[in-house]
């Protein structure tokens, strides 16, 4: 085999590798994923939507729970799911 022929197979397996890499890496809809359920996901809260958690008093369960604070204002429980719209948080005044 001449040196340009092995150089060619060898240009040729390289650009096949690479296809397949990118192939392989491509985002295409493979059909595992299933759409997501309204009923139940609908409820969950993005992970983005909570700023941070704090421990307030649940009026649905009738003590003290941890509470997610929210971007748009508010609170949810999160045990119960309770939402709030109150905008005062612990440690803001009165
Ligand atoms: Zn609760």
């Amino acid at each position: 085999m001449s040196q340009f022929a092995a150089a060619l197979a060898g240009a040729i397996t390289a650009v096949g590798v690479g296809a397949v890499a990118v192939a392989r890496s491509w985002p295409t809809a493979s059909g595992r994923h299933r759409a997501p359920q309204r009923g139940a996901e609908a409820k969950l809260l993005r992970p983005v939507e909570a700023l941070d958690t704090f421990e307030a008093y649940c009026p649905a369960e009738d003590r003290p729970t941890l509470q997610l604070r929210l971007r748009l204002g508010g609170s949810v429980c999160t045990e119960c799911r309770l939402p709030t719209t109150s905008i005062t948080t612990p440690g803001d005044p009165q």
